[in-house]
């Protein structure tokens, strides 16, 4: 049987360059480039609350990465460093080398060096913790959304949520729909790119974690003002569009979790800028609304103006 110190060598021991000390010492070490902060976060994965017991360990190695970088990128934030800190219910060699190799296939994209963590007997948990940099007034933050702002969103929203139902057995999808949404729920990709080239153009930026309108929704208290957004102008991915339930669609669409796109303000003035960041970074951009002057929240109206009914808030493990 494989040691502990034996799988954080071979598994978890890479070159990391750019940290002054990497994995193997008390503490990892390193240092921000000049006039930089560091941003960081925490995310953690629990078996039978975020994957099944039966999960494919590639794509859980890239998933519990990617939903870190993925705050990163709504900060607008260069992914740098990782600590891995993960529980594992037996030394399954075969596992832990393709989670290992999920992981790392991710890290390198985006050039993110893992530097440390902790390794331990116990139910599945993987607790993964970001370091990234950004330029102190160039952060996105949440409270940085202004009246007059554009709503914009990266990609689409429900395809994630839509995969659940199926694996539930509460809608079947077929063929295409079905591939799109289940990599989606697996294999979420991190708009870190988009993210980096927004830092300085938008005010404001979240991912979408919890659902559109949940996670638009902390921007609007954050930033004391509210969200209208055109119920027309949601992009609608295509499994989403020809759902056979329209109305397990509108939920997922407008409060389906874990698709990790990026719902961001800025001023009117950055729209040509903003459509050339979605290019640059490979992800259409597209303007749902409008923040204005009000009590915070989020608010969805037709195109003649009448107010759209929505489904349930965002998700909450206590609720
Ligand atoms: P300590 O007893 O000081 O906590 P450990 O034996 O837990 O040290 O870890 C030894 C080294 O291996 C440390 O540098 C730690 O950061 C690193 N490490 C442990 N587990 C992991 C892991 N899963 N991924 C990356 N680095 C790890
Ligand atoms: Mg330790």
């Amino acid at each position: 049987m494989i040691s502990e110190f034996e799988i954080i060598r071979r598994y978890f021991t890479r070159p990391a360059p750019s940290a002054v000390l990497g994995v193997g010492d008390d503490c990892a070490l390193v240092m921000a480039r000049r006039g930089m902060t560091l941003a960081l976060s925490t995310d953690m994965l629990l078996v039978g609350r975020h994957f099944l017991p039966n999960a494919d360990p590639a794509l859980l190695g890239h998933k519990s990465l990617a939903v870190n970088l993925s705050d990163l990128a709504a900060m607008g934030a260069d992914p740098r460093w990782a600590l891995l800190a993960i529980a594992l219910p037996n030394a399954d060699e075969k596992w832990i080398a393709a989670f290992s190799r999920g992981f790392f296939r991710l890290a390198r994209r985006f050039d993110t060096e893992l530097i440390g963590g902790d390794t331990t007997r116990g139910p599945l948990t993987i607790a993964i913790t970001v370091i990234g940099e950004v330029a102190p007034k160039l952060a996105l933050r949440r409270d940085g959304a202004r009246a007059g702002d554009d709503v914009w969103l990266s990609g689409a929203t429900g395809e994630a949520a839509l995969g659940v139902a199926h694996l539930e057995g509460r809608v079947r999808l077929k063929g295409r729909a079905r591939e799109a949404c289940l990599h989606r729920l697996h294999a979420p990709e991190p708009r870190v790119r988009l993210g980096q080239r927004l830092s300085g153009l938008a005010r404001s930026a979240i991912d979408v974690s919890d659902g559109l309108l949940a996670d638009l929704g902390h921007v609007a208290k954050a930033s004391r003002a509210a969200a209208e957004l055109r119920w027309e102008d949601i992009p609608r991915a295509r499994a989403i569009a020809e759902c056979s339930d329209a109305a397990l669609a509108k939920a997922c669409l407008l409060g389906g979790g874990d698709d990790y796109e990026l719902v961001f303000t800025a001023p009117p003035s950055r729209r040509h800028q903003i459509e050339a960041a979605g290019k640059s970074a490979g992800v259409r951009v597209t303007r749902i609304g409008a923040m204005v002057a009000g009590r915070p929240g989020v608010r969805l109206r037709d195109a003649r103006g009448k107010t759209v009914s929505t489904p349930r808030a965002g998700f909450d493990h206590f609720a």
